[in-house]
């Protein structure tokens, strides 16, 4: 079905100067006036791709692979499936994320020469389509720094990674413009995923165009300047960063990379992106950008630009005032008990890779990756909760369980469909059959995932569902 979507004469007239001789402007216009496809990623975190293809697929849905992501899937559901997509039990187990397929390609383009960074940097994050696809790529090895300077969006960025089972990201809440003098040098990838005029959503938000003007463009590209620039000195010497918008004029895209290359010259260089993926030449431009227009592959408008930092260029000075570390990193006899009493009462192992470190009652999990940033930048939050520590022992955070536990621990309580949705809805549960005798905390899981930590008081589980993940209703059924 078509939508009538009014698009700015002033806009056309910019996008007819602009797109290349092979592409048609009344192709355009339809594909601008078409819904977008419905596209998923598969959180490899939680499910193998073959495995959630052959759960859902015996519920009637239908996939179609994205040719730029191993993951990413365009969607068909049976018209009689009417529970929201977001409330679906595998979305809430953080099985798959909502992400348009054109939004997959910054990631895979970041990764296209196989080498998973170390340290990571995403500049712009929220909502976190690309750090969790990024997390999700690391295996949750390495450390991913997610950055929002929207103080409003950072509770659905941390609900997107918390969801989605990541403990390798450490969260800060900044202007982009920081990270160069602040952190100069220290990442090995950047993804800088820019705020921008937005021009590419028009499908998905017909009121994507309303504050459109030629001035507004301009002042966002000044913003994309200073952001490609920070990020630039951030990265280090032989390292990779990635520029992308959801927006299709050449002063937000193309320019921000030439004005990049003017201000560093040779340490700058352009990685073509032509043969990311079968077809990609089709969206190439002479630099080797990828500059898709939603009538190429029948998605949003996007821009994807790989660039290496060749050469060290000097950082610009800053004078760095950071409050007290309020974390300690946790002696090793105190390690040693906090992994022994979670493997005694849920037996469950601290991740490799990960070190406990303490504030107050407080026993957290931080991605090792990250330590070398300790004291260099102020985090809002690093790695995941562990614990509180009370006189009696521990008592575990829901985050960290949805995290680490596998499934197959010998304190899985299964859950039918009912208590499963009770659960979401915060509710204490009976299960049928369980002996009332059962004592303390056990994990809940299910369909076979692990969706929560309760505890057994009397002959019902207490939940331990945080309050801001609690769900009014509108919940997946038993299908
Ligand atoms: N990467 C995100 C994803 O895939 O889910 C989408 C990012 S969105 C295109 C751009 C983000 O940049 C917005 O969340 C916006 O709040 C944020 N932002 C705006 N100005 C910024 C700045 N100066 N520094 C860092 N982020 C900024």
């Amino acid at each position: 079905m078509h939508a009538n979507i009014e698009l700015p004469a002033e806009f056309l007239a910019q996008i007819q100067s602009s797109m290349p001789a092979h592409l048609s402007m009344d192709a355009f216009v339809d594909a601008c006036q078409r819904p977008l496809r419905r596209s998923i990623r598969v959180n490899t975190l939680k499910i193998s791709v073959n495995d959630f293809c052959q759960q859902m697929q015996a519920k009637g849905w239908h996939f179609e692979a994205v040719p730029w992501c191993e993951t990413g899937f365009w969607l068909t559901r049976p018209e009689t499936e009417t529970t929201p997509l977001g409330n679906t039990a595998e979305h809430l187990a953080g099985l798959f994320y909502i992400q348009e397929a054109s939004s997959m390609l910054p990631v895979t383009a970041l990764l296209a020469d196989n080498e998973v960074p170390h340290l990571a940097l995403d500049v712009a994050a929220a909502p976190g389509s690309k750090t969790t696809q990024l997390a999700a790529a690391m295996n949750n090895q390495g450390a991913l720094v997610a950055n929002e300077f929207s103080a409003s969006r950072i509770k659905g960025l941390f609900s997107n990674i918390q969801r989605c089972g990541i403990h390798n990201v450490a969260l800060t809440h900044f202007d982009g413009h920081v990270f160069g003098g602040w952190l100069p040098e220290s990442f090995d990838a950047i993804l800088l995923d820019a705020p921008c005029s937005g021009e590419g959503t028009i499908r998905k938000d017909p009121d994507a165009m309303k504050n459109w003007s030629p001035e507004s463009i301009d002042a966002i590209a000044q913003v994309q300047r200073g952001l490609i620039e920070s990020a630039f000195h951030a990265l280090k010497p032989g390292g990779v960063m990635i520029y992308s918008t959801c927006t299709l004029n050449q002063t937000e895209n193309q320019s921000v990379c030439h004005h990049l290359k003017e201000t560093f010259g040779d340490a700058v260089a352009f990685e073509p992106l032509n043969h990311l993926f079968t077809n990609a030449d089709a969206s190439a431009t002479e630099e080797g950008f990828l500059h898709v227009w939603p009538q190429i592959y029948d998605s949003e408008g996007f821009f994807v630009a790989r660039i290496r930092k060749l050469d060290a260029v000097d950082a610009p000075k800053v004078k760095k005032r950071l409050g007290k570390f309020p974390f300690m990193a946790a002696k090793t006899k105190d390690q040693q008990a906090i992994a022994q009493a979670l493997h005694q009462s849920l037996n469950i192992e601290i991740p490799a890779q990960s070190e406990i470190w303490l504030r107050d009652n407080e026993v957290w999990l931080f991605p090792r990756a990250l330590t070398p940033l300790i004291g260099e930048i102020r985090f809002d939050r690093i790695g995941i909760k562990l614990a509180e520590q009370h006189k009696k022992g521990y008592r575990w955070q829901h985050e960290a369980i949805i995290a680490i536990a596998k499934g197959n621990e010998a304190c899985c309580v299964a859950l039918s469909t009912e208590d499963a949705q009770s659960w979401y809805m915060g509710r204490d549960i009976r299960p049928e059959g369980e002996l009332s005798q059962r004592q303390g905390e056990v994990i809940l899981c299910y369909q076979s995932q692990v969706i929560g930590l309760g505890k057994w008081v009397g002959n019902r589980i207490k939940n331990g569902l945080p309050r801001d993940l609690v769900r009014d209703g509108n919940l997946f059924s038993d299908c």
